[in-house]
């Protein structure tokens, strides 16, 4: 198998090779569109709000030196950040003034990680594993904290954690930990959130065992489901409203208006 580094951990070979939380998401929400960024013949458009994300993580590294030399775009000529990105610094500060947060951070940065979970062989980076405490933490970074999303399969507004499937991943995570280092009980795992509010709102989010077990429980159900499709044995399937199903869309009949919604 591919030997995981730094370098080709984001590569088509490694997402070929391995499946992580987003190409688990990306089957979820759309087969087809997972299935054509796995052949390498279709790629998510670069993406202000992962620049940002990028920018506050490549910070908690201890990279963001490095991160600014590789990303000169994110600069106007006299060397500042553009507006638009100067939240990212103001998030960092915030961040950086809170010493419970500080202490949540420390521990090894960007680990990677492979587990066999669920009849496949994972990758996971940890944005802080600390073996001492026993702790992973994840960082976010998100609009506001508090916002509600409104989930149409269960009919209630959720917060951003549920929303954008946060809490499978820490689950997740937590689980590939475990297998990977060979301990029998999860680490505790924390969400540190940052929001792009002015001024940024933060938290430190945590999450019960009980959840952790249902999160797990339905990646084992989807997951017989995806590795048929991604391994090539079941057609997959198209979402019908994502970026690249509009962008290949080709109508051959007549929707209900009734329908619009569903
Ligand atoms: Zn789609």
């Amino acid at each position: 198998m591919l030997e995981l580094n730094n370098n080709n951990y984001f590569s088509l070979e490694a997402d070929q090779e391995f499946m992580s939380n987003s190409q688990y998401k990306d089957f979820r929400d759309c087969e087809e569109r997972a299935m054509a960024k796995v052949r390498g013949l279709w790629k998510e458009p670069p993406n202000e709000a992962l620049l940002l994300g990028s920018y506050v993580h490549a910070w908690a590294e201890g990279n963001l030196e490095e991160f600014k030399a590789s990303n000169s775009d994110l600069f106007t000529n006299k060397g500042e950040l553009y507006a638009k990105y100067k939240t990212a610094d103001l998030m960092i500060e915030t961040l950086a003034n809170d010493p419970f947060i500080m202490f949540l951070l420390q521990g090894e940065k960007e680990t990677i990680i492979t587990a066999e979970f669920a009849g496949a062989v994972w990758k996971a980076k940890l944005d802080v594993r600390n073996e001492e405490s026993e702790r992973i933490v994840d960082l976010k970074t998100v609009r506001d904290i508090r916002g509600k999303h409104w989930d149409k399969n269960l009919g209630c507004y959720v917060s951003f954690v549920e929303a954008f499937g946060y809490l499978r991943q820490m689950a997740l995570y937590a689980e590939l930990e475990r297998i990977y280092y060979g301990h029998s009980h999860f680490y505790e795992t924390y969400i540190v959130a940052v929001s792009k509010e002015d001024p940024p709102d933060k938290e430190v989010i945590g999450m019960d065992q009980h959840r952790m077990d249902e999160e797990l429980a339905e990646i084992e159900r989807n997951m017989p489901r995806i590795l048929a499709v991604k391994s090539g044995f079941e057609e997959p399937k198209r979402c019908g409203t994502c970026r690249y199903c509009r962008e290949t869309k080709q109508l051959n009949k007549v929707v209900h208006y009734m329908d619009l919604l569903v």
